[in-house]
């Protein structure tokens, strides 16, 4: 728990994955007095009540930001211009408005529209999810050790942005900051195309006449497996992920497919050593993610195994003592 809270009160419009971690994260750190929430049906708003996600459920977006200091919109990329003509004429004089949306370029142009010179509006990306939504889906620490990308306009107010940074601090968070374009070509390589193959892979398995989906399913173990848990991901917020970030997402894909035809031309050819240079190369990219803390050197990805029904095997090559 911080000493004293650094915001007043705390606005989340929307509270599925992102929203209610944040929610049940700020509760934990005491980072803000108070919380307001809302979501844009009845039923995601009673549920956030259920959890006891806030303070206060507010019926509409416009009422949920009256007084506060920090506004955080936590909706799918495409609903951030609506929400943010909603929420502009009933924000506070110096209230700091940020989002979580996964392109910036596109709600930037959407959002800052709709702020009065008095209003901070500060975007940010923090790179952290999984493939579950909704306010049943959050948890506090899911931020923890996560990067969290904001992408202040120009002429930012630098105190805001350090705000907002304290913020995503206090929840676990790295902060980084740079450029909404740089931001979105970034992302576009590291998750964007990386999705895309992953419902691509999926989709064409599906489509497949000869392999029946009880055998696509049976034996998934071999890298399948992790593709459809990418692939499950929310359709809305990965619809609108893709049609914010075409440019983004073009310009890689682009350079993906150029790679993909070299590969295959490799392959053909029986070109084993540029395979193997390729493959050794990328498993050092692997490596440097785990030591970053960014992933688990876990054999089983997160999953772990029940106990083998089996006493523990002979070790020969155990030292004495051991
Ligand atoms: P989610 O679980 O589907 O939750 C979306 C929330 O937004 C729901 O509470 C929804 O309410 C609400 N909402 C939608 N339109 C609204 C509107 N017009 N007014 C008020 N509330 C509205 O989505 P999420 O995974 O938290 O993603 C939210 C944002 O975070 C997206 O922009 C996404 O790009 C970004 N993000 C996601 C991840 C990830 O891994 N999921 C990671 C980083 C960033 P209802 O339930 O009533 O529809």
């Amino acid at each position: 728990m911080s000493e004293k809270p650094l915001f007043e009160r705390l606005a989340l419009i929307g509270v599925g994955l992102i929203g209610s971690s944040i929610a049940r994260a700020v509760r934990a750190s005491g980072i803000a007095r108070s919380i307001a929430a809302t979501a844009k049906s009845a039923a995601t708003r009673k549920r956030a009540a259920e959890l006891k996600l806030a303070d206060e459920i507010a019926d509409s977006n416009a009422a949920a930001v009256a007084g506060a200091d920090l506004v955080i919109v936590c909706v799918p990329v495409g609903q951030c211009g609506a929400v943010a003509a909603e929420i502009g004429p009933h924000l506070r004089k110096g209230a700091i408005v940020s989002d979580v949306g996964s392109v910036k370029t596109a709600v930037l142009r959407d959002m800052a529209p709709h702020f009065s010179a008095g209003v901070h509006f500060v975007p940010a990306h923090p790179v952290a999810g999984t493939e579950h939504s909704g306010p049943d889906a959050g948890f506090p620490e899911l931020f923890v050790d996560r990067w969290c990308i904001l992408t202040p306009p120009e002429a930012a107010d630098a105190d805001a942005v350090e705000r907002l940074s304290a913020f995503w601090r206090a929840l676990g968070a790295n902060v980084d900051t740079m450029s909404a374009e740089h931001h979105d070509l970034v992302l576009a390589i590291t998750s964007h195309v990386p999705h895309l193959i992953a419902y691509t892979i999926v989709g064409t398995a599906d489509d497949l006449q000869n392999v029946t989906r009880s055998e696509v399913m049976k034996f998934s173990a071999g890298g399948f497996r992790d593709f459809t848990r990418i692939a499950a991901s929310d359709p809305t917020m990965w619809r609108d992920v893709f049609l914010a970030n075409r440019d983004g997402v073009l310009e890689m894909l682009g350079r993906f497919n150029e790679d993909l035809a070299a590969l295959a031309k490799a392959i053909r050819w029986g070109d084993g050593e540029a395979l193997f240079d390729l493959f050794t190369r990328t498993r050092a990219i692997r490596r440097g993610i785990v030591e970053l803390g960014q992933d688990s050197p876990a054999p089983d990805f997160g999953r772990p195994h029940p106990p083998l029904p089996l006493a523990p095997l002979p070790r020969p090559y155990a030292a004495d003592g051991e």
